[in-house]
């Protein structure tokens, strides 16, 4: 495409003059991202939804796919600081609001080795290193949450909810299959002659229900496993409502979360898989955040059981330091992952690429093109080490106790439990007005707190003993940088706010 006396018209990134390029472009942008870094003032540019707003609205000018393009320095400014500017920056110690960690430096540019690559793992031909890291990687998975890598299997996807939706399907395929000798993934639900239903918890992540809908078993056939003064669901409820069903009725799956999203409690997992086993009933674990406690002796514990589970969703983009997606569900026998159309491994059924060890992950995945992201996890998991990891889970498990600590001890903030893991839920309590005011006051002080850059906090809705539903703030912990210190300043300036917004100065 080039001539010998002009530029070429673009240039690809794999060959030596393009990673002379990659390396020189990689460096402007680094630099306005250092640029950037610095003038920051908080976790996020002030201004709110309005303010991002307008800055798309003076960047985003022109079409996206001009007549003439730009010299790539030029793309690459125009967009890459906008977009730095107005990103949550989660190395910042107020940003506090999601599962989303700082990632490693080595992470970031494995994602780059990868682009550059872009290799697949769909067909041997797309990747073959790939291919092998990425069976390498689930297989070592596998081993740390206590599976037997010869037996286990598993995919990494693009995220938790992903992993959750192919849990499902596997549960009820699997289990349909067993129970009825019909698998629907050939005959549809009809020939399966029973309702599916699908045990939870109360505080089961959302993604579970949308699988579950999805999978045409609809939402009306979860039943909801009643939980203790913990939050923990009670496995003798569990034992009772399976052994209560009725005979139209085929419990499929049991969800058991390993880390609820907002309270980070983890269900009993020995208990739930004596009964889930009793019954022939497919246990899912879902640890896409609690996963994380594996890397800490200190908190391994808690996840004692977690092998028996049949399925196990990890995401190491959230508590695991490695940028997203870096996910992965794993399963106790490898072929389950028949659901989504397995290829035989073995020479005996095989067509004859299969027979000579050309074999794609296609068959194992929602996916057919498929980046890799065992690159990053390797990489992120190799780099920190055993030591380091423990140390960074155990240090964000002391600065939510630390913040638990402090809450409690504030007249105007209630803590809702202490953490199990790192997340802390709390609220301001006005002196006057009840719980919708409450509610509506702590809605606003989180807006506004946001808006003015000044922290990013979530919330969240928990439903107390009292059957009432209220509003709750929450401070996730993922970044180990953070300072107990820094952590003081963020509820300091919580609590100011909350009192100008008492006082009408911010109504
Ligand atoms: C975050 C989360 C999910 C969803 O994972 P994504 O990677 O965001 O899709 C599922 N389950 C639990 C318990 C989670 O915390």
């Amino acid at each position: 495409m080039s001539t010998s006396d002009s530029e070429p018209l673009f240039r690809t990134a794999g060959t030596v003059a393009g990673l002379e390029s990659v390396r020189s472009l990689m460096n402007a942008a680094l630099d306005i991202l250092q640029d950037v870094s610095a003038q920051r003032t908080g976790p996020v540019a002030p201004g709110g939804p309005e303010g991002a707003r307008a800055a798309a609205r003076e960047v985003l000018t022109g079409p996206l796919l001009p007549e003439e393009g730009s010299a790539p320095e030029t793309a690459l400014a125009d967009l890459v600081r906008p977009y730095a500017q107005w990103s949550a920056d989660l190395t910042h110690p107020a940003a506090l609001a999601r599962m989303q960690p700082p990632p490693i430096d080595a992470a970031a540019v494995a994602e780059l080795v990868a682009a550059v690559l872009n290799q697949s793992l769909h067909a041997w031909e797309s990747g073959p290193f790939a291919l092998e890291l990425d069976r390498w990687v689930v297989a070592r998975l596998a081993e740390l949450a206590g599976y037997d890598p010869e037996e286990a299997g598993g995919t990494l996807t693009p995220g938790g909810s992903v992993s959750n939706l192919m849990a499902m399907t596997m549960a009820r395929d699997t289990v349909l299959a067993d129970k009825t000798g019909v698998y629907p993934f050939l005959g549809g639900m009809r020939a399966c002659a029973g309702q599916p239903v699908v045990l939870c918890p109360v505080g089961v992540h959302f993604s579970i229900e949308r699988a579950v809908r999805l999978l045409g078993i609809g939402e009306e056939n979860i039943v909801t496993v009643p939980v203790d003064k913990a939050g923990r669901m009670i496995p003798e409820e569990a034992d009772r409502i399976l052994r209560e069903l009725p005979e139209d009725k085929i419990a499929v799956a049991m969800v058991a979360v390993a880390g609820s999203t907002d309270l980070g409690i983890v269900d009993p997992l020995p208990e739930l898989a004596a009964v889930a086993r009793r019954h022939g009933v497919w246990l899912h674990a879902d640890a896409a955040y609690g996963a994380g406690a594996l890397f800490s002796p200190r908190l391994r514990g808690l996840l004692d059981g977690l092998a028996e589970a049949d399925s196990i969703t990890v995401d190491l983009h959230k508590f695991g330091w490695s940028p997203a997606s870096s996910a992965v569900l794993l399963v106790r026998r490898s072929e389950t992952l028949l659901s989504f159309g397995l290829q035989p491994t073995t020479c005996l059924s095989a067509d004859d690429d299969t027979c000579a060890g050309f074999i794609g992950l296609q068959g194992s995945s929602l996916q057919t093109t498929r980046r890799s992201d065992a690159l990053k996890i390797a990489i992120t998991m190799r780099t920190l080490g055993a030591r380091t990891m423990a140390a960074m889970v155990d240090t964000c498990h002391d600065l939510a106790r630390y913040a638990a600590e402090r809450i409690d001890r504030e007249a105007r903030l209630e803590l809702f439990a202490e953490p199990p893991l790192t997340s802390v839920l709390f609220r301001y309590v006005p002196p006057q007005g009840g719980d919708a005011e409450a509610d509506a006051f702590n809605g606003r002080l989180r807006r506004r707190l946001m808006e003015e850059g000044r922290s990013l906090i979530a919330r969240t809705h928990i439903t107390g003993e009292d059957g009432v539903s209220r509003v709750y703030l929450k401070l996730m912990l993922l970044n180990p940088e953070t300072t107990p210190e820094q952590l003081d300043h963020v509820l300091d300036d919580l609590l100011a706010a909350a009192e100008e917004q008492e006082t009408g100065a911010h109504a």
